[in-house]
């Protein structure tokens, strides 16, 4: 839980600022009337001036690096999770090509068994066949 507050802290940290941590207002934007930066944009506290420094201020264009930073950290993680579960879909669908091929092997070596048993049928049904024949022939001439 405090591992989970801390990175949602540098989140916020990092990228456009949501609200003053000084006394908690919601982040506006500004533009800055400065000689050194005019026009520049800023996120500020409503409750911030120039004289006291200690309520939200950060430049917009850094929040937006940042943000873009950000976001593209999360698009380069949610490749790599893509990637990973393609290359395991690949594994699998191996394995199971592989479990296929040997199915197929136990299959054929089914159908040789079942052969030899027909085989073996025949030569069985030949054996009874002629028993039969053999005990007709030898009752006819015993009689
Ligand atoms: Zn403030």
């Amino acid at each position: 839980m405090s591992a989970n507050l801390s990175r949602r802290r540098v989140e916020k940290e990092r990228g456009f600022p949501s609200f003053c941590k000084k006394c908690g207002e919601a982040a506006k934007i500004f533009t800055s009337k400065t000689i050194k930066n005019p026009g520049r944009l800023f996120h500020g506290c409503p409750n911030g001036s120039e004289e006291d420094k200690n309520h939200l201020f950060k430049w917009t264009d850094e929040s937006a690096v940042e943000e873009i930073e950000n976001m593209k950290s999360h698009l380069e993680l949610q490749s790599q999770r893509c990637e990973d579960v393609t290359r395991s879909y690949d594994k699998k669908i191996e394995d199971l090509g592989d479990a296929l091929a040997g199915f197929g092997k136990e299959m054929k070596e089914m159908k040789e068994l079942v052969d030899g048993y027909e085989k073996d049928v025949k030569n069985l049904k030949k054996m009874v066949v002629c028993g039969v024949g053999m005990m007709v022939v030898y009752y006819y001439f015993a009689m």
